[in-house]
C-alpha cells in the first residue's frame, strides 16, 4: 500500500490533529489525519507519555505550523504579546490570528493560510484601499481588507470562491464575499479561534 508522505500532512500527523495546511483537501475524506491518527515514521505508533517540557514544546510547534511562522518571528510575537496589556497567551493568539495571510484565509479569500500568504505576497490585496503585500502585516480594528480590483475577475479567485463557498467567517470579520471585501469589526479573541491551542503551555515554555 502506498505511504502517505505529503510533508504538510506529516506535520498534522506529528501533532495528532488537523492543522488545515492543505486547503480544501483538509475538509474531505482524503485528509491523512482521518486515516492515520499516529505520528509519521517508524516509531510513530509507539505511545510514550510526553514530559512537561515535551508538551510545552509540541504546543509551540503546533501554533507555529498552523500559522506558518518561523521560530524567530514566533519569539518576536511572544515578546510583543508580553508587552501588551492583558493575558500574554491570549495576546499571542490574537497577534497570530491578526496576520493578513490568516485574515484573508478566514475571509474565504484563500483556501489555506499558505495560499493566503502567496496571494498577499503577489500583491492581490489592499488594506484601506492601499496595496499591502506583507503576509505578516497585523490588521487593526476598523480596517477594510479587499481583493485588488484588477484581481477580482481572475480565474484564481473564481476557483477560490467556489472552493470556500459555505465557509462561515468568524465574528471578528464582517465579510462581503460578493465584493471580496471584509472589515475587521473587532480584534480576534481566543474564543474566535477554532483550533485548540493551549497558549498557557507556550507561555510556560518561554518563561523557563
Ligand atoms: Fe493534510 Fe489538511 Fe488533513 Fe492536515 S488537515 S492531514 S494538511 S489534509
Amino acid at each position: 500500500m502506498a505511504r502517505y508522505t505529503d510533508p504538510s500532512c506529516r506535520l498534522c500527523r506529528r501533532e495528532g490533529m488537523k492543522l488545515y495546511l492543505k486547503g480544501e483537501r483538509c475538509y474531505t475524506d482524503k485528509c491523512a489525519i482521518a486515516k492515520r491518527q499516529y505520528a509519521p515514521g517508524q516509531h510513530g505508533q509507539r505511545r510514550k507519555k510526553p514530559s512537561e517540557y515535551g508538551l510545552q514544546l509540541r504546543e509551540k510547534q503546533k501554533a507555529k505550523r498552523i500559522y506558518g511562522v518561523l521560530e524567530k518571528q514566533f519569539k518576536n510575537y511572544f515578546e510583543l504579546a508580553e508587552r501588551k496589556k492583558g493575558i500574554t497567551g491570549e495576546n499571542l493568539l490574537q497577534i497570530l490570528e491578526s496576520r493578513l495571510d490568516n485574515t484573508v484565509y478566514r475571509m474565504g479569500l484563500a483556501t489555506s493560510r499558505k495560499e493566503g500568504r502567496q496571494l498577499v505576497l503577489h500583491g492581490h490585496f489592499t488594506v484601506n484601499g492601499k496595496k499591502v503585500d506583507i503576509p505578516s502585516y497585523l490588521v487593526s480594528e476598523g480596517e477594510v481588507i479587499a481583493v485588488k480590483e484588477g484581481s477580482k475577475k481572475s480565474e484564481k479567485f473564481k476557483e477560490i470562491l467556489e472552493a470556500t463557498a459555505g465557509r462561515i467567517a468568524p465574528e471578528w470579520l464582517e465579510v462581503d464575499i460578493e465584493n471580496m471585501t471584509g472589515k475587521v469589526v473587532a480584534l480576534p479573541t481566543k474564543e474566535d479561534i477554532d483550533i485548540p491551542i493551549e497558549d498557557h503551555l507556550i507561555v510556560e515554555l518561554y518563561s523557563k
